[in-house]
This record gives C-alpha cells, sequence and structure tokens, in this order.
C-alpha cells in the first residue's frame, strides 16, 4: 500500500519504520527535517509537506503530539487526500476532536478512524503496540492490515472517539501506577530496605505490572530519559478529567494523579519520562 506518514517522532518514526519492513511505500512528513532524512535512509520516500505525503495515498497515518495539531493537519489531509482514504489518527487527543475530524471526513469521502496506542516507545519499536481503534467496523476492518504491522492487540472498541476515551482510561491507570511505584519506592529506601529486591518481588506477584516489569530499575537508578514526556502526560490527564466531566462522573484518584503530574511539570520535569513522578514524590519528603 501507499502510506502518508505525518509526525515521526518517538513513535511515530519508529512506527513508519515498521510498516517499510511490511513492505509498504511510506511517504512521509515531519515539520522537523531529522527524522524525515532517517526514515528516508530506511527505504522509505521524504514527503515535502502534507499534501505530498497525502496525494496518492491509499492510508494516512497521523502521530502528533496533540488535538491543536491534528485540527491543523486532518484538513489537509481530508483536501488532498483520494475519495475512499483511510485515515488512521494515532495520536492520543481529546475525543470530541476525533469525532470532529470523523464528521468532516466522512462529508469529503474519507474513512476516519481515531487509533491511539499504547506500549510506549518499545512497543513502536518491537511492533507489539496495543492499539484501540473508535469509527465505523468497515473502515477498522479494511484498515486491520496496516495495523496489524505496528500492533499486536487491535481492538475496535466502538464508535468515532471512542478509541480516545480508552486511551484516557489508560493513561489515568498509567499515570496511578507509576505514582504508587514511585511511592513504594521512597517508602522501601526510607525503611533502610533495598528496593531492587523489593520492588523484585511485588513484580513477581499480584502487584505485577509491565511498569513494574520494564521500569522499576531504571526508576530505582533514577533515570529519566524519555519515553514518554511528563508534558504529554499532563496533556493525557487533561483529557481524562475533561472525558469524566463530559461523562458526569466523578474520578477522585484522576484527580491526584493530574495533580501529581502537573506538580511534575512545575518542577520543571516537563522534558523527562512519566517515571520522574518519582522526583515529586521525594520532593514531599525532604
Ligand atoms: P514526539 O513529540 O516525539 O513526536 C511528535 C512529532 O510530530 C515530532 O517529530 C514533531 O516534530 C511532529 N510534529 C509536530 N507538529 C507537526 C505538524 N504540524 N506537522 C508535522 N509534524 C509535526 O511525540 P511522541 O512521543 O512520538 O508522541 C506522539 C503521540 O503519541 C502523542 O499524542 C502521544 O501522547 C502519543 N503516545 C506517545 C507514547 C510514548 O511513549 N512516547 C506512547 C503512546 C502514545
Amino acid at each position: 500500500m501507499n502510506i502518508g506518514f505525518i509526525g515521526l517522532g518517538i513513535m511515530g518514526g519508529p512506527m513508519a519504520a515498521n510498516l517499510v519492513k511490511a513492505g509498504h511505500t511510506v511517504r512521509g512528513h515531519d515539520v522537523s527535517a531529522a527524522p524525515v532524512e532517517r526514515l528516508a535512509a530506511l527505504g522509505g520516500e521524504a514527503a515535502t509537506g502534507v499534501p505530498d505525503a497525502v496525494e496518492g495515498a491509499d492510508v494516512v497515518i497521523t502521530m502528533l503530539p496533540d488535538s491543536p495539531q491534528v485540527e491543523e493537519v486532518a484538513p489537509l489531509v481530508v483536501a488532498h487526500g483520494r475519495p475512499g482514504l483511510l485515515y488512521l489518527d494515532m495520536s492520543t487527543i481529546r475525543p470530541e476532536t476525533s469525532r470532529r475530524v470523523a464528521r468532516e471526513a466522512a462529508a469529503a469521502g474519507v474513512r476516519a478512524l481515531d487509533a491511539p496506542v499504547s506500549g510506549g516507545e518499545r512497543g513502536a519499536v518491537d511492533a507489539t503496540l496495543s492499539i484501540m481503534v473508535g469509527g465505523e467496523k468497515e473502515a477498522y476492518e479494511a484498515a486491520r492490515p496496516v495495523l496489524g504491522a505496528l500492533g499486536t492487540t487491535i481492538v475496535h472498541v466502538g464508535p468515532a472517539g471512542a478509541g480516545q476515551t480508552v486511551k484516557a482510561a489508560n493513561q489515568l491507570v498509567v499515570g496511578g501506577i507509576y505514582g504508587l511505584v514511585a511511592e513504594a519506592i521512597v517508602l522501601l529506601e526510607a525503611s533502610g530496605v533495598d528496593p531492587v529486591a523489593g520492588l523484585d518481588v511485588l513484580a513477581g506477584g499480584l502487584a505485577g505490572s509491565r511498569i513494574l516489569e520494564l521500569k522499576r530499575h531504571t526508576m530505582i537508578r533514577r533515570e529519566f530519559a524519555p519515553g514518554f514526556r511528563i508534558d504529554l502526560h499532563h496533556k493525557d490527564m487533561g483529557i481524562a478529567v475533561a472525558a469524566a466531566r463530559e461523562a458526569g462522573v466523578a474520578l477522585p484518584l484522576t484527580g491526584q494523579v493530574a495533580q501529581l503530574v502537573a506538580a511534575a511539570r512545575a518542577q520543571g520535569h516537563g522534558s523527562l519520562d512519566h517515571s520522574a513522578l518519582l522526583k515529586v514524590v521525594e520532593r514531599l519528603n525532604t
């Protein structure tokens, strides 16, 4: 297939590379030149802009930071896409933005899906992402082969915007686990217990999780290179809090996690990995 790929950052770069590996023709665009050159070196093609990435494409994927970037790029995708184009926005954005994009795309004959992902940079590199898809079932079926080159758990979760709502739920769980692992490390160290031994036991028991499995050692070593930046998780907690308000439900722990992430940002850790929530919990105790 001819695939246009827009947004070649920490996630989009390896995802586009996996599509090249799977035998697709991938024309990539990013506002920054370096990732486009990296994709071209791996066998992709460098597009000169969004229209150039979209024209002639069977599928267009966007992997952009936030709702404003999708609001800027999506109308260009719709304007330059051929009728029947499959447009997969895999960024994490507000559900209402995804619903609007889907409506405007449908009016122009473009099939849009929201397909945000979980699994982090490792999942993007290894093509083991979990992908939650919102939109028309028929468009989901058509997108399945392309999504299969990017992830292993791929689920149609409902109509347009539903993928983003599931992603918001994912992010509040991930933020909560990071916050509690940070508290566990602070407790163990303050009590004179080796945190490596302590978290090794936790990882093998009921408290075990992918986060403990993959991140406990880097957290204990205070290695916070992203990964997933605090700034992006702050954006996602905002989406989760807004989604709760829209649904009319109270999520008290989500509110606390959102404040913890906001504190990490206020303390200047926005460009660190979200595991740097440990720095906030430590500062509360020194
Ligand atoms: P990133 O900042 O590394 O990448 C975003 C890329 O988009 C950058 O290369 C940037 O130059 C480019 N860009 C920005 N505006 C653009 C525009 N108007 N046109 C073209 N390119 C533009 O971010 P990321 O970590 O790859 O995350 C991308 C999305 O995926 C976010 O919504 C994030 O929440 C989500 N996500 C990230 C992770 C992770 O672990 N990093 C995991 C799951 C989901």
